[in-house]
């Protein structure tokens, strides 16, 4: 392709994109690497070397452009050869202009040898450029995109996708898919595939300049090359490239099926990282944490077992039998019992307390509000009644199995009393919210922990409550249940460090929710006359506010306001509660409690009622501007109805006109009760990063891999770790592996997994 006449390179820039700066730090070929922090060596050069060298000893980033690329997330060569291409345009595949046939959708790659702008009778704004490949010209066309005029400035190589039209003799294309690939100067990439990296305009990051920094890096790490800890055999099995040609061939791929080997291969790494450090620091934590072998069998579980009114799921029986496993074992318990809302967890947390009271031993169960602390200490209680203990003051003696209740609202007296208790080993099982958490509470000999609905508690309050008081320091074994189903591949890698016991079998007898989407306030009116109905054969309802804020007080006022107006609209003459967390204790269980025994028809509430209240007399679940609520949060209060044999029916009521991502969340509800499928479906509408920490996103751990897309890496992953632990914890065959991930595991903050 000959070269058309170019413009001035300074004019093929965008603000804030100057010339190269001349820059303090530019350096020979030979500076980079060999003198980097801690090199003495020159063997090839490892991730933490490259994340050693800033980028502003590459050529032309200055201290400007260094600020900018931080703002990407940016800083060393590591991060930079790891800012990977959002796409890539073909070029080996481009069809020459004068060839393009009208009518065929291809992508033409040329310079812009003219663009002009001028509105249209109508008011529209018609942006029109010409482009040249040498071969012939083409017209792109663009209606109300006034900023093409400055996209595409003469002397700019670009790469058009769209349908070729003939207008008035010529070739067009309107409203084309647009990559610039180059600002004028750069060196030409015809029939390659060129790399289109995530551009930011407000930093002035612009894919060429990326482009040109990854090249340079490259080159200038090419003479010592870039290490590659994976065991020779795992690259086999696999058949993967060597580390240095994946980062290649990602940023300049010989062909798209390079690319795509690339990409495995360095997904590959990514997740294979995460998942060494998981297991090492598990592999850690095993070898000096001691805890309590218990025998997981006795009359105290036989009787529990044989008065339960229902023979248990087969999911069920699967979890108690794990757990069995693990406290009779003097290694600690490190267990999560993932199970949908209502498939049974309350019986096998039940079941790990008693087998802690069974052995001598406290049991505690933290809740995460008080409502929900509550209402696990009633449904506790009821299983538990008539239950009795050896009493260690008489010999032979017994005295009726205790049950505390620990919450924040409790009075000092109360408190004082179960402390007591807790203390001296009277209260064998303790429920609370993170009350129990205090310094105050010390327990006489606490061996089992059960934690509800962990997603709420970062990992170091999980970490307080298992040492909370053991003189002896031995762990207690630790049960964590989530209800919010976490899809299977984010399981995998989140809690590489725990076990994973599922639930996957409802209760039999279940009907399944009729989901209902209302739309506006006219479709809410019926729905009203519906509820009503519902109420009339002797059911009830929950009403769920709206979320105002992110504040209690807030949503309290919400939900008082909600309740009168129903009370004196659609629901009046009907007996209607109201449960918001601003409530006082007593009100609170007044209101449940009134609830639960039928003497209420409908509940007014916020998402205090979000997780574990059971009434299975409840069968309608009303949640109103369901749009502002979340896939996960939706399912949760769906999950407060369908507990009966009666059929149940959920309504999300949203504004006649919800956001484009509203319209997706609440489509996926109607359509599925299956809470796995859900989160699957939340993971891909949020994307990957918010399962990790936020305040990362410019450092995350998955650059490339998709929790989503990618799950037979993720089990390939955790395999090859497995493997490779179990036969050599600490790496010691493979150094360079152990200190790649101890360089990983170091830059990042060690809750933020876990948090979220
Ligand atoms: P979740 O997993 O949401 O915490 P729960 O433990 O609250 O579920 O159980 C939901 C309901 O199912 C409760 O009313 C409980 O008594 C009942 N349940 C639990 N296990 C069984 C079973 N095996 N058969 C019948 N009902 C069960
Ligand atoms: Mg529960």
């Amino acid at each position: 392709m000959n070269a058309p006449r170019r413009s001035q390179p300074a004019q093929g820039r965008r603000p804030g994109t100057a010339a190269p700066e001349a820059s303090a730090a530019q350096v020979s070929d030979a500076a980079v690497g060999p003198d980097a922090p801690g090199t003495a060596a020159k063997g090839p050069l490892t991730l933490r070397e490259l994340d050693a060298i800033s980028v502003e000893r590459l050529n032309g980033v200055g201290r400007q452009r260094r600020r900018a690329l931080a703002e990407v997330g940016v800083e060393s060569v590591f991060d930079l050869l790891t800012y990977y291409p959002r796409r890539y345009v073909d070029r080996t595949a481009q069809a020459p202009i004068s060839e393009a046939e009208i009518g065929s959708e291809i992508t033409v790659v040329a310079d812009v040898l003219s663009v002009s702008s001028r509105r249209l009778r109508g008011g529209r704004r018609l942006v029109s450029a010409d482009v040249t490949d040498a071969s012939g010209v083409l017209s792109a066309v663009f209606f109300n995109q006034a900023w093409r005029e400055r996209q595409l400035t003469e002397g700019r190589t670009v790469a058009l996708f769209g349908k070729v039209e003939d207008y008035r003799g010529r070739k067009q294309m309107t409203n084309p898919v647009v990559d610039v690939l180059s600002g004028g100067s750069t060196a030409d990439r015809t029939g390659k595939i060129v790399a289109i990296y995530p551009q930011s305009e407000s930093a002035g990051i612009v894919t060429w300049d990326v482009a040109n920094w990854v090249g340079e890096a490259q080159r200038r790490c090419a003479g010592r090359g870039i290490a590659d800890p994976l065991p020779g055999w795992l690259r086999r099995q696999h058949g993967f490239a060597n580390r240095s040609q994946a980062l290649a061939d990602i940023h300049e791929p010989p062909s798209m099926a390079a690319r795509w080997a690339a990409r495995d291969r360095l997904v590959f790494d990514e997740l294979m990282r995460v998942q060494l450090m998981l297991r090492s620091q598990r592999l850690a934590r095993e070898a000096h944490e001691l805890g309590i072998a218990h025998e997981p069998s006795g009359t105290l579980i036989e009787t529990f077992h044989r008065r339960l009114p229902y023979t248990l799921t087969g999911a069920q029986q699967r979890a108690m039998g794990q757990i069995d496993a693990d406290v009779s074992m003097l290694r600690p318990m490190h267990r999560l019992l993932q199970g949908d809302v209502g498939s049974g967890k309350t019986l096998v947390a039940l079941h790990a307390l008693l087998i802690a009271v069974r052995n001598g031993h406290q049991g505690a169960l933290m809740a995460p509000t008080e409502v929900l602390a509550e209402q696990h200490c009633f449904a506790l209680r009821a299983l538990l009644d008539g239950f009795e203990v050896p009493d260690d003051g008489r010999l032979g003696g017994r005295r009726p199995l205790r049950l505390c209740l620990l919450s924040g609202s409790s009075s000092a007296t109360q408190r004082r009393e179960v402390l007591v208790q807790v203390a001296t080993g009277s209260a064998d099982i303790v429920v609370g919210t993170h009350a129990l958490l205090e310094e105050s509470v010390k327990f006489a000999s606490l061996s089992v922990v059960v934690v509800d609905e962990q997603h709420r508690f970062g990992v170091s309050q999980r970490a307080r409550l298992r040492e909370s008081g053991r003189d002896d320091r031995r762990i207690p074994h630790l049960l964590v249940m989530t209800a919010t189903p976490i899809p299977r591949t984010a399981a995998m890698t989140v809690y590489g460090d725990l076990d994973v016991s599922v639930l996957d079998e409802l209760p039999p007898g279940r009907t399944p929710i009729a989901t209902q989407w209302v739309r506006g306030p006219l479709a809410a009116e019926s729905m009203w006359i519906d509820v009503q109905r519902e109420i009339e054969a002797g059911r009830q309802a929950y009403v769920v506010c709206p979320l105002v804020a992110e504040s209690e007080s807030l949503d309290a006022r919400s939900a008082e306001q909600t309740h009168a107006e129903l009370s004196a609209g659609a629901l009046a003459g009907l007996r209607v509660g109201l449960l918001h967390g601003r409530l006082p204790m007593s009100e609170k269980e007044a209101a449940m409690a009134r609830f639960r025994a039928g003497d209420l028809d409908a509940l007014v509430a916020t998402t205090v009622i979000e997780v574990g209240i059971d009434v299975p007399n409840a069968t309608v679940m009303v949640v109103l501007s369901a749009d502002r609520f979340g896939i996960a949060q939706l399912h949760q209060l769906r999950g407060r109805v369908g507990r009966g044999s009666h059929a149940s029916s959920c309504y999300l009521v949203s504004d006649e006109d919800p956001t484009a991502i509203a319209v997706e969340r609440l489509s996926a509800l109607a359509a599925t009760n299956d809470g796995f499928e859900l989160a699957e479906r939340d993971l891909e509408l949020r994307g990957e990063g918010t399962l990790f920490d936020e305040r990362q996103s410019g450092r995350s751990d998955l650059k490339l891999a998709s929790l989503v897309r990618d799950l037979h890496w993720v089990q390939a992953a955790r395999d090859a770790a497995a493997d490779l632990i179990a036969a050599d914890g600490d790496l010691d065959a493979h150094p360079e592996l152990a200190d790649e991930v101890d360089w990983f595991a170091g830059r990042r903050d060690p809750d933020y997994l876990h948090r979220s």
